[in-house]
């Protein structure tokens, strides 16, 4: 756009485009008075004619118009680089403008407003001076919007790229959960020594249009790529102290234009070999328009990086028309849910739709799901609901000079450790008993996995500490020499198959000595909070396989873990019998039915009922009905030590549940529980009401539906086991 010297004032110029001549006229007119310089022109050659010969600052336009609609005037006026701000005037309803505005400014047109016809003369006066307001004032403008760069030419432009001028900045990007870092996204910046500050959103589109983007794509991958080097080396690793920046990912933007030039993805992929870096690290941000343009050619360019190992992301994901069967053929791994509408989430239900779909289509296509444009906390509690799996933007970081990353990073963790260590703390657990509804659930595991050793690990400042552990004998180690402590740094499932084999684990203390770890698979333990608080992990004295199955089967007990860790130590025990109250032991048993459903294991349900329970309140006393619900849960946790869970699923039943138990199971529990309410009555004076509980045992259907049918079904057909 044409800037006047200052000191000189003319008119701003505005240009209108609209089919009846005498709603141009009228606006013209209103421009007129306002102090405007107003043209008004019917046809669309004309006004693009006019657009490149007279130069407006702004221009109205209408929607909908006989020869070529408002929106492909857009298209094209930003095809051509124009910079003049934009008024949409039309009679169509305000979702239609909205719309199109939204699609304008997704062109990179500069948008004032849309104005609904018919207008009245004060509102057009107010947008006209809202837009000279911003254009003559640029500096009042709000962050992210343009700055006074309008001046750069392609010269300009060519210099900089000589002259290596275009620096970088980075944004991290974090993962919605934890808040862990996983990778950089590179964004180009230009410092002109005359201009001043060049908004990418200006300059891209300069270098776009005139030849020189693959040039400038070129110049930012080879810094980028040696920035990345630098912080992933072993160097900075001892600097922070920790090895998480050595496989951080680094997110590059790559033009829609850049797509057919295949010299280009070689060079990068020359970059990237000279340097070390594996392309897998590398993700390739292409625009859902850009992608989808000519899909074939797409198709061919995409797939062939892919092979070379890169991930691509698509850019703004929402703003475009991708078909689900174009998304589907295209090789993308990453799918970026455009800043508008996070930026917008709190206050829009429209946007929270969009967001929705967009992270439940990437989960469906197993694509990773980030959003860009996260400024505040609520937004990022909602991305995280909706299991979005990464977050960028302002709350996490501003995009930072490559100076200032790591020292940011350094900050941001200690930080993240002491709000970890907090929590930790918080939960009251450290150096606490052990508890059986812990140990009953490392038990499951070493039974499940077959695995000598299970732990659940909490990694406190300077140590990890044992709140369960099954086949270990020493309740904590130092944190230095834990696996535990890098699983939780990776914060994702950590499995090393034979320890001989690993660079790192191989000459770890308790790999070369007691207790011997030759195969190690921890899973990260998350509070409600996303803190990661310790591990749940296997470790055996011989070399394992670790399958995919294996690693869902440690998800779900890891979760199981969870919910324990969720709940303050007293809370889910029913106070009378100590077992697990109702609501907990319906909870816990969906979870252990999940599981059973998952490997194949059958279930068995062991219950004893005091049917007798209400009539004998009656006669001996509340104190005596209590007692006997004690004994009897007393005398079912001693006899069903195999069960997963016991609870007190009625108010006159306790009830065990065997995970991987079939009926003949359940039947030596009853029996062995029979045996001992025997025993029980014959030990005790002959003046107290004896135990008399119907006893009975049942499998459990793994199908799916809700618990209670479940349970009534098994129930159904049930064997009883009456006791004497
Ligand atoms: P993009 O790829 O969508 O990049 C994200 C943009 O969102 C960046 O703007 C970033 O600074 C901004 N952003 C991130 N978080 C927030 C937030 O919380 N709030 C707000 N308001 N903005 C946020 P930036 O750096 O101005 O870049 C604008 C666009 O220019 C980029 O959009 C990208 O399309 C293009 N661009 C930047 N660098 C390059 C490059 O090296 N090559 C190419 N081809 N395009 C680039
Ligand atoms: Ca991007
Ligand atoms: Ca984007």
């Amino acid at each position: 756009m044409r800037i006047d010297p200052p000191g000189k004032v003319k008119p701003p110029r505005l240009l209108i485009l609209d089919d009846e001549a005498m709603t141009g006229e009228t606006i013209a007119r209103i421009a007129d008075f306002a102090g405007f310089d107003a043209q008004n022109i019917t046809s669309p050659t004309a006004f693009f004619e006019q657009v490149t010969a007279w130069q407006p600052d702004i221009l109205a336009i209408d929607l909908i118009m006989p020869e070529m609609d408002g929106v492909e005037v857009m298209a094209e006026l930003a095809r051509c680089g124009c910079q003049a701000r934009l008024i949409i005037t039309s009679g169509v309803g305000s979702r239609v403008l909205d719309a199109a505005a939204r699609s304008a400014s997704e062109h990179g047109l500069d948008i004032v407003g849309v104005i609904a016809k018919p207008f009245s003369a004060a509102s057009l006066r107010e947008l006209l001076h809202k837009a000279i307001e911003v254009e003559m004032n640029p500096i009042a403008a709000s962050p992210g919007e343009r700055y006074p760069s309008r001046g750069a030419s392609v010269e300009d432009l060519e210099q900089a790229l000589t002259l290596c001028q275009i620096q970088m900045a980075y944004q991290p990007k974090v993962r919605c959960r934890t808040g862990t870092i996983v990778g950089f996204e590179a964004l180009a910046r230009w410092q002109h020594p005359q201009l001043g500050h060049i908004s990418p959103d200006i300059f891209i589109p300069l270098a776009e249009a005139n030849g020189l983007i693959d040039r400038l794509t070129r110049q930012v991958t080879e810094k980028a790529l040696d920035w990345l080097a630098e912080i992933s080396s072993s160097d900075t690793a001892r600097r922070v102290g920790q090895n998480v920046l050595q496989d951080v990912h680094l997110s590059l933007n790559i033009s829609a234009r850049s797509l057919g030039n295949g010299a280009l993805f070689d060079a990068i992929l020359l970059l990237c070999r000279e340097r070390g870096i594996a392309p897998q690290r590398i993700v390739l941000e292409l625009t859902e328009t850009s992608a989808m343009q000519d899909a074939t050619t797409s198709l061919d360019t995409l797939t062939r990086l892919r092979l070379q190992g890169f991930q691509l992301s698509i850019d703004d994901f929402g703003t475009g028309y991708s078909s689900m069967v174009q998304l589907v053929r295209l090789p993308f791994s990453e799918l970026k849910v455009d800043k508008r509408f996070v930026m917008t989430a709190t206050q829009s239900e429209e946007s929270r739709a969009v967001i929705r779909s967009v992270v439940e289509l990437g989960h469906s296509l197993g694509l990773n799901t980030t959003a860009e444009g996260v400024e505040d906390q609520e937004s990022l509690d909602y991305l995280d609901g909706l299991k979005c799996d990464l977050a960028q933007g302002y709350l996490i970081s501003r995009p930072l000079p490559p100076d200032k990353v790591l020292g940011w990073f350094i900050t941001r963790e200690a930080e993240r450790e002491e709000r970890r260590l907090a929590a930790l703390s918080s939960l009251g657990l450290l150096d606490t008993p052990a508890e059986a509804r812990f140990d009953r659930l490392t038990r499951l595991a070493r039974r499940l996995f077959g695995v000598s050793t299970v732990l659940i690990s909490l990694l406190d400042r300077d140590r990890q500490w044992f709140k369960s552990r099954q086949g270990f004998d020493v309740t904590e180690t130092p944190r230095d020499i834990a696996f535990c402590h890098k699983t939780l740094e990776r914060d994702e499932l950590m499995v090393v198959p034979d320890t001989h084999a690993h660079f790192l684990f191989r000459d770890y203390p308790g790999v070369i000595g007691s207790p011997y770890i030759r195969f190690y698979a921890g899973r990260p333990l998350y509070l409600r909070g996303g803190e990661k608080v310790g591990t749940l992990c296997l470790v055996d004295t011989s070399p394992r396989d670790f399958r995919e199955g294996d690693a869902e089967l440690l998800d779900d007990l890891a979760s199981m873990v969870e919910n324990e860790l969720a709940r303050a130590s007293s809370d889910g025990n029913d106070l009378q019998t100590g077992l697990l109250d109702h609501a907990t032991f319906r909870e816990q048993a969906e979870a252990a039915c999940q599981l059973c459903r998952r490997v194949g294991l059958p279930m068995a349900l062991v219950s004893a009922r005091l049917e007798e329970l209400p009539a004998i309140n009656k006669r001996f006393g509340r104190d005596c009905g209590d007692r006997q619900l004690r004994d009897l849960a007393h005398l079912m946790t001693e006899v069903a030590e195999e069960a997963d869970l016991a609870g007190r699923y009625r108010a006159t039943e306790v009830t065990a549940l065997l995970m991987g138990g079939n009926l003949e199971a359940a039947r030596g529990i009853a029996e062995r529980l029979r045996q001992a309410v025997v025993c029980s009555n014959d030990n005790q004076a002959p003046d107290l009401a004896s135990l008399s509980p119907s006893i009975r045992v049942a499998e459990l259907s793994p199908d799916e539906g809700p618990f209670e049918q479940r349970l009534e079904a098994a129930w159904q057909c049930h064997s009883r086991v009456e006791a004497d």
